[in-house]
């Protein structure tokens, strides 16, 4: 174990919080608020695949519903009223966040994305996607906001075993996530990784083996969550039949710990737990809410006396 946290890690979480980093990297609170600007996903649309990955809540998904009904700046003026008298938050980061946000000609990406750029009080973009659906067109484009705004491309990976990630018909394998990371790499914006944890088959040791390619690759942030199943999706119907176990809280909070303990700190975290509505959410059902879950990792961590990175496999 390494002798002393990194001075990146908050000192009563543990760990190096995408909030502190944002905080230190601007000298104030900083929220991200999130749009959607209304893409659709090639995973869905039949350019990729068809049918979508098999946990992507399909009732919510169809082209016209996707249509995003509301006009950007009315989102963005709601979700910065909200994170303005919730959490006194004076600058935003927007967030491309519905299905896959550089899937559009760089005309129509530019457009959008320099759209919410025009507010005073927007210091940059987060844009989510798939690591199949980067141009280098996109990649330019980012580089070129990057030079004056904050950005922070998303990349979904969700597994590293191209077996699961085949099961869970994701319609991309790892070395496509390594490309895209790869090609994003050097051009002066933060990237992400989203990973899941508990697809059916998968164990913790297996798991785990996602640090050191994290570590590896050139990511500034991670985002993580328990795989759940909700309403209209596949994943629900495997459940139902007996064929998804879920991942039981104590299960993941062990993991999650441990994960954290191999992460270097470098690598800022954004999120430990994902949430869906409980009129949708059909399992695990832990009815947590969001700052539950990241207590209880951090509670973890303190039982142990440890932290992220104590244990680290990279700088
Ligand atoms: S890539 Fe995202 S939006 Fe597309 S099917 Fe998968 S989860 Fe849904």
């Amino acid at each position: 174990m390494s002798n002393a946290p990194d001075e990146r890690l908050h000192p009563q979480l543990h760990l190096n919080s995408y909030g502190t980093y944002l905080r230190r990297r601007f000298g104030s609170r900083i929220s991200k608020v999130n749009v959607d600007a209304g893409f659709t996903c090639p995973n869905r649309d039949g350019s990729k695949g068809t049918g979508g990955c098999i946990y992507c809540n399909n009732v919510s998904f169809s082209p016209r519903e996707t249509l995003s009904a509301v006009p950007l700046e009315e989102q963005m003026a709601a979700g910065m009223a909200y994170h303005r008298s919730r959490l006194g938050s004076e600058k935003f980061i927007i967030y491309f966040q519905k299905y896959t946000n550089t899937y559009g000609s760089a005309e129509l990406l530019s457009a959008l994305y320099r759209r919410v750029l025009d507010h005073p009080d927007v210091i940059g973009i987060s844009v989510g996607t798939r690591p199949d659906s980067l141009s280098d067109e996109a990649l330019d484009l980012l580089t070129d906001i990057a030079r004056t705004k904050y950005v922070c491309l998303e990349l979904g990976l969700q597994s590293m075993d191209d077996a699961i990630l085949n099961r869970i018909n994701r319609g991309h394998t790892l070395d496509d996530f390594i490309g895209a990371a790869t090609r994003a790499a050097g051009r002066n914006f933060d990237i992400c990784a989203h990973l899941i944890h508990g697809f059916p088959g998968e164990s913790a040791a297996e798991f785990l083996k996602t640090v050191p390619l994290m570590a590896e690759l050139p990511i500034d942030s991670l985002k993580l969550h328990q795989l759940h199943a909700v309403e209209g999706t596949e994943l629900a119907e495997l459940y139902h039949r007996g064929e998804f176990t879920p991942v039981t809280l104590e299960a993941y909070i062990t993991t999650v710990a441990d994960f954290l303990e191999l992460l270097p700190p470098r690598i800022a975290i954004q999120r430990l737990y994902g949430s869906a509505p409980l009129e949708i959410c059909v399992a695990p059902r832990w009815g947590l809410k969001n700052n539950q879950m990241w207590y209880a990792i951090v509670n973890e961590l303190t039982r142990r006396g440890s932290w992220q990175g104590c244990r680290s496999v990279g700088a």
